[in-house]
Formats: C-alpha cells, sequence, structure tokens
C-alpha cells in the first residue's frame, strides 16, 4: 500500500472559520517525535512483510514551512520518506510576508504556483482567516511570489453575507494589475470562489452558505474566471443546490466509498491520527499511537473500526439523504460536502444519545 504520514508538527497562524482541519493549538513537536511516528508506519508489518511500499512523510498538515526550522524540516522528510516528496501549490503566507528568503527557496525547489486564500477585502479576510493582518499578508505574500517569478493563484471564499465585498476585491486585484504582471510571466492568472466543506470548524458557517441567488450576485469576471478553472461548460453544471442534489442521492444505494487518490495518516499534535477521508473528529480518530499503538490504529483503518469510516464504506448515502436532506434547500454544495454534512450530523446524533 502507498501512503503519507502527516503530522501536525507546529500548527498554523491562521484560525479561518471554515477550516475543516479544526482549531488545534499550535504545538512544537520535536523531530524525535516525528521520526519515532516514522518508524512505527515503516516496520508495520502483515503477515511478517512490511504492509506499506511505498510512504511519504510530511511535517505539516495545517500550514506548509510555518516552523522557522523549515529548511531541515523539509530534509528530513526527504530522508524519511522512501518515495519523493510532492511540494503541493500551497505555502506559508505567514512567512512569505516576513522570512525574505522562503520565496526564493520555494523557487530553488521548482515551485511556480502557489494558491492564496481571500475571503474578500481586508474586514472579511481579516475575520474569516481569523487573524488580523491576515489581508495583508495575503498582498505582501502575493508582491513577493510576482518578484520571485512565482504565479498566484487566488482561492475566494465568498458567503451569503459578503457577496458585496467582491465589486471591492475585483477592483484591489485590477489596482494591482494581476492579470497583465502574471501573463508577463507566461501564464494565465488563475482565481475562482469555493465553498467551504461543511465539516470542522466550517460546520458553523452553514447559516451563511451560498445560495445560487446570492452565487448570480458576484462580479461576473470572477464567475466566469471560476468555471473557466474548474472547466464548467455552464452554470447548472457547476452550481447544484441541495434540493437539485436530492433526487439522486435519495436514490443512491451503495455506500459514499471515498477513497482519497493518496491515503494519508495525518498525527495530530497528541498523536491521534486520523485517515484523510473527514475531519479531526472523535467519529473519524483510529486511535492513538502513543496508548494504543500502530496494531490498533491499523486495525481501526484496515477493519473500518470507527463511525466516519463506517458510514463512508459501509452506509448506503439513501439512508443519510433521507433521514437529514432538505429538499426545499436552495444551498449550494459539491454532492461529496453534502454527504460528509450528513456523515456529521449521524456522528453528532450517535454521540448525543
Ligand atoms: S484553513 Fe488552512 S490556513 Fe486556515 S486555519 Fe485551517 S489549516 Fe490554517
Amino acid at each position: 500500500m502507498k501512503a503519507a504520514v502527516i503530522m501536525d508538527m507546529f500548527g498554523c497562524p491562521n484560525r479561518c472559520r471554515h477550516c475543516w482541519l479544526g482549531h488545534g493549538k499550535n504545538a512544537h513537536i520535536p523531530e524525535k517525535d516525528f521520526i519515532w511516528v516514522s518508524e512505527h508506519y515503516k516496520n508495520y508489518k502483515q503477515n511478517n512483510e512490511p504492509f506499506f511500499n511505498e510512504l511519504i512523510f510530511m511535517t505539516w498538515y495545517r500550514e506548509p514551512d510555518f516552523s522557522g526550522s523549515y529548511r531541515p524540516l523539509w530534509e528530513l522528510e526527504k530522508q524519511l520518506s522512501t518515495v519523493k516528496v510532492p511540494r503541493y501549490e500551497l505555502a506559508s503566507v505567514w512567512r512569505l510576508a516576513r522570512d525574505e528568503d522562503y520565496a526564493p527557496w520555494l523557487k530553488s525547489l521548482g515551485v511556480d504556483c502557489v494558491q492564496i486564500t481571500l475571503f474578500g477585502t481586508e474586514r472579511n479576510t481579516d475575520y474569516f482567516s481569523g487573524r488580523k493582518g491576515a489581508f495583508r499578508d495575503c498582498l505582501s505574500a502575493i508582491e513577493v511570489l510576482l518578484l520571485n517569478d512565482i504565479v498566484p493563484r487566488v482561492q475566494m471564499f465568498p458567503f451569503s453575507t459578503t457577496v458585496d465585498d467582491f465589486e471591492n476585491l475585483q477592483r484591489v486585484f485590477i489596482d494591482l494589475k494581476l492579470e497583465e504582471r502574471t501573463s508577463h510571466l507566461g501564464k494565465e492568472f488563475a482565481c475562482f470562489f469555493n465553498s467551504p466543506t461543511p465539516t470542522g470548524a466550517g460546520y458553523n458557517l452553514e447559516n451563511i452558505r451560498m445560495s445560487k441567488d446570492d452565487f448570480l450576485r458576484l462580479p461576473p469576471y470572477f464567475i466566469e474566471k471560476t468555471m473557466k478553472y474548474f472547466k464548467a461548460y455552464d452554470l447548472d453544471n457547476l452550481l447544484k443546490t441541495e434540493a437539485e442534489l436530492l433526487p439522486e442521492l435519495l436514490a443512491d444505494n451503495s455506500p459514499l466509498n471515498d477513497t482519497p487518490e493518496v491515503t494519508a495518516f495525518m498525527v495530530a499534535s497528541d498523536f491521534n491520527v486520523y485517515p484523510n477521508y473527514g475531519e479531526i473528529a472523535d467519529w473519524w480518530s483510529l486511535g492513538n499511537l502513543k496508548t494504543g499503538g500502530i496494531e490498533l490504529v491499523m486495525d481501526a483503518f484496515l477493519n473500518h473500526k470507527n463511525p466516519g469510516l463506517k458510514m463512508n464504506y459501509e452506509i448506503p448515502v439513501k439512508y443519510f439523504a433521507g433521514k437529514y436532506g432538505d429538499k426545499k434547500s436552495a444551498k449550494l454544495y459539491t454532492r461529496g460536502d453534502l454527504i460528509q454534512k450528513w456523515f456529521r450530523l449521524e456522528a453528532m446524533g450517535v454521540q448525543e444519545e
């Protein structure tokens, strides 16, 4: 089996209100503890044979490179992993705005695009990032990226309460000449609207989730960019309300069976392990590496012993759709996000009994 083992060694400077990874504390996990975790995965056997034939180890799953030791940590990741460690189009915005050596280092690793997340202009981005100064850091990061020939790609989260702010954001983009400056680097400027997964902290934003009418009030420039980014031919393809998704889900006799391309074991700073199929919550926990050990964690994973994996692999989607689906809901969801929300409702209900 190929897998990644990713540990939340240092946390994140933000406390985004949509964060599916939750708002755990910022820990300082020593390297020796990460090496200890890696050895447990490398030494895990079934029938006297190593179970994993490829393992990638990463020292973060919230903000990448948030630690001041980001360079030795990257070297450690490469040293422990049995295959090439991927660099995603993610980087520390916090560090880009403060550490002048960071962008050249990213460039030296071959990074040519970095994603920046905005929730509108300053007031909304600071509020939804959970940190004063977040918007200014994003603008500084965009400048630093462009100076280092790295293209910024902007992900935007609109809510029913923030629609009007996106005209202001478009003006900021025009003032920054993002289209022109990106095209000088031989790339097209990409930006797109995204919707939060209704899990983790993001569950608390359900009352301001966008409807289709809200979406259509957003600036046409951003809507066109979003369609281009997702390669959507028409808006009806791109935007589905819960009411529109429901008939198919009510008839779906299969479980969700969501299996990520690469399975990742997310190791929290308290050594609890979660699969990258769902949120950091009790109902997805596989157990604790320190107190239960790798055998217990792998048994829970392989035999679907937590409620999250059972819901994902064993219970038909139509059960959740019948119990939680709202035929009148005009709110926009992806199919997977809507089902993940129902998993959460089911797990919370089970816990409350
Ligand atoms: S969404 Fe990302 S940047 Fe925001 S709090 Fe979560 S991990 Fe940090």
